[in-house]
């Protein structure tokens, strides 16, 4: 059996709190990641959701390589990449590009639209100059770009055409799996709709993978086929996407899921909204057992003090996995 694209087990990353010693050395970590676990099959679209903190784009940075692991492995085709040299890495990893939420930080102002399509090609020195204008005029093109455009700079284009070209750069190298954070939050509405539909038209062409990560669930759901919950750097629910969203086995999902507005805007006004109450925590102090438990409706009706105690374990049956002492 092949093994899945990418396998991330028991990753864990920190960050340095506190007083430093006299060599500048932290004297104290705090967990922004713990025991996360997930894996992506060719051409599967897995979803990463969560509120602002909770972790989710420290798992990506670390994937990428952008921020260092602590401990856990990642593995890329069955390779650990953390038992191949620099540059094996970096080949390696040229199969995993990053999608950011504002265009503006994978775009150079300075470049054309081609020209900032064309320059990782460079880089990785592939193809000839000739070559490379030639293919990064294919991408514009299958980005929905006009390629008579390709000779215009960043601010000439709207916000919707600059994450068009983010994505043709992203897709030079031939990744198989793009990292895609916040990708249309900084979107208005309407044209988050037309990035969502040509993700989904690349996914097709190119045979995608995407890690897609938003506190979005409506977008999660159009794109994703799984999709994990994330709350205080651990993940606490992980499902195939419709039974995620017709039976969430988590407090902190069902609450998530009934706190999302409705597509119907008559609807929307007219339901009264259960109230996530609280704070998600501080990745630095986490609350003591389940991280949830100061914001969990079910903790006081059900089980009170083991939940104050005693961390869940993530518990999987027939696919769907959920951290909670009530499974
Ligand atoms: Fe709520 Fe307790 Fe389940 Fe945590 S373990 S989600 S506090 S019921």
């Amino acid at each position: 059996m092949n093994p899945p694209l990418l396998e991330v087990r028991d990753l864990c990353v920190r960050f340095p709190i506190g007083r430093r010693d006299w060599r500048g050395r932290a004297q104290a970590h705090a967990n922004a990641v713990a025991e996360v676990s997930l894996s992506i099959e060719r051409g599967e679209a897995l979803g990463l959701v969560g509120e602002s903190g909770s972790g989710k784009s420290s798992v990506a940075r670390a994937i990428l390589g952008l921020t260092p692991i602590a401990s856990g492995r990642v593995l890329l085709d069955g390779v650990d990449l953390s038992a191949l040299g620099r540059r094996d890495v970096r080949a390696k990893r040229r199969s995993l590009q990053m999608l950011h939420q504002d265009p503006f930080a994978s775009l150079d102002p300075r470049r054309t639209a081609i020209e900032s399509v064309v320059e990782p090609l460079a880089i990785h020195r592939m193809l000839k100059p000739r070559e490379r204008r030639l293919r990064a005029m294919v991408l514009l093109d299958a980005v929905g770009l006009d390629p008579l455009q390709s000779a215009r700079f960043p601010h000439e284009f709207s916000g919707g055409q600059r994450q068009r070209i983010a994505l043709a750069r992203a897709l030079a190298l031939e990744p198989e799996l793009l990292v895609l954070d916040e990708p249309t939050s900084a979107l208005d509405v309407s044209v988050q709709a037309q990035v969502i539909e040509l993700l989904g038209e690349l996914q097709k062409r190119f045979g995608l993978a995407y890690l897609f990560i938003s506190h979005d669930l409506a977008l999660v759901r159009q794109v994703c086929a799984r999709v994990s919950v994330m709350y205080a750097g651990r993940i606490v629910e992980s499902a195939p996407r419709d039974e995620l969203f017709s039976a969430p086995a988590h407090p902190y999902t069902q609450m998530l899921l009934a706190c999302a507005p409705l597509a119907d805007p008559a609807m929307e006004r007219a339901r009264s909204l259960p109230v996530l109450e609280g704070e998600a925590p501080s990745s630095a102090r986490p609350p003591s057992g389940c991280a949830f438990h100061p914001r969990c409706p079910e903790r006081q009706r059900v089980l009170g003090e083991r939940c104050v105690r005693e961390r869940p374990m993530l518990t999987t049956r027939a696919a769907h996995g959920a951290a909670c002492h009530l499974i």
